[in-house]
């Protein structure tokens, strides 16, 4: 069995909770599915045109958070986390069938999710995975924010910054390579927000599920959540998952280096649309194990890719 084959997961694996936007309760079960059909979302709470694809030109909203739709505008929120564990593990192939319109929180991150899809196990296809390499640098910048995606040998790197004038959150700076690092504290990082933000986002009919137990509440120089933070890159590292999710939606394993300033769920799908906008950025190629050029490709690597 071949590490560079397309995987899925081994039994069903079921996640209960609330969407931290609608404050809804949701059910949602994440089930094998075949080799090339990527990841789907199903709306079982619908009887027709509840298929979603989870691609760069169905996001309809990334405003807080990410939000796909179908043609019949049919959607899912809040996908990113549970994309980013997906992306994170190198799970290709999954039917994910979902009762509400968004994505049980949890406790804010993707722990819960790596942890139930590393206990169930996966399972190996005979079918290469699928690799898009950047091949021209592109770039966005809207005001302070920038992201661009340039080449790169065979990783992906995600090299990202925030700047707070919250003196708690400050400037935050850290560099990921997906394929190689451990990314143990990428999934562990959970959603943020100022206090003084609790009450607008409320206004505006939206944090609905939002409450200690599913996010970071910074107020001035304190942490509320009782514990205080995972991690000392908390903040940054939340943000680099939110970016490992939303780049699956590009629905590949992409090869190229990420460097985003202050972004979010909407620079990320901007610049993915403007990479698959023009041909000549990318290439599209399917790895087959014994046609790769042993030069340009260390096996090692190749190995946490799969
Ligand atoms: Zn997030």
């Amino acid at each position: 069995m071949s590490a560079l084959n397309q995987k899925t997961i081994k039994m069903p694996v079921k996640f209960n909770g609330v969407g931290l936007h609608t404050g809804k309760e949701v059910s949602m079960t994440v089930l094998p599915s075949v080799p090339n059909t990527g990841i789907i979302f199903k709306r079982v709470d619908l009887k027709k045109n509840n298929i979603i694809v989870p691609s760069v030109f169905n996001v309809s909203n990334a405003t807080l958070c990410t939000t796909i739709s179908n043609e019949y505008s049919v959607s899912v929120s809040t996908i990113e986390h549970l994309m980013g564990s997906l992306y994170g593990l190198g799970i290709d192939n999954a039917l994910i069938e979902i009762n509400s319109q968004e994505v049980p929180i949890l406790d804010g991150s993707a722990k819960n999710f790596v942890e139930k899809f590393l206990e169930v196990g996966f399972e190996t296809s005979n079918v290469p995975i699928k690799i898009i390499k950047i091949t021209n640098d592109v770039s966005i910048e809207e005001g302070q924010k920038s992201i661009s995606i340039s080449k790169s040998n065979i990783n992906l790197e995600i090299d990202f910054e925030i700047k707070y004038s919250n003196s708690l959150i400050g400037n935050q700076k850290n560099k990921i390579n997906i394929y190689e690092n451990n990314l143990s504290e990428i999934y562990e990082s959970r959603t943020f927000c100022l206090y003084e933000d609790v009450e607008k986002l409320k206004k505006m009919g939206l944090g609905k599920g939002g409450s200690l137990n599913n996010a970071i509440v910074v107020k001035d120089s304190k942490v509320l959540n009782e514990g205080g933070v995972r991690n000392k890159l908390e903040f940054v590292n939340h943000k680099i998952l939110d970016c490992m999710g939303d780049l699956y939606l590009s629905g590949y394993k992409i090869i190229g280096s990420i460097k985003c300033s202050q972004g979010g769920h909407s620079l990320t799908n901007k610049l993915l649309r403007k990479v698959f906008n023009e041909k000549n950025n990318y290439s599209i190629f399917e790895i087959k194990e014994k046609t790769i050029p042993h030069t340009y490709i260390s096996k090692s690597i190749l190995k946490s890719i799969a």
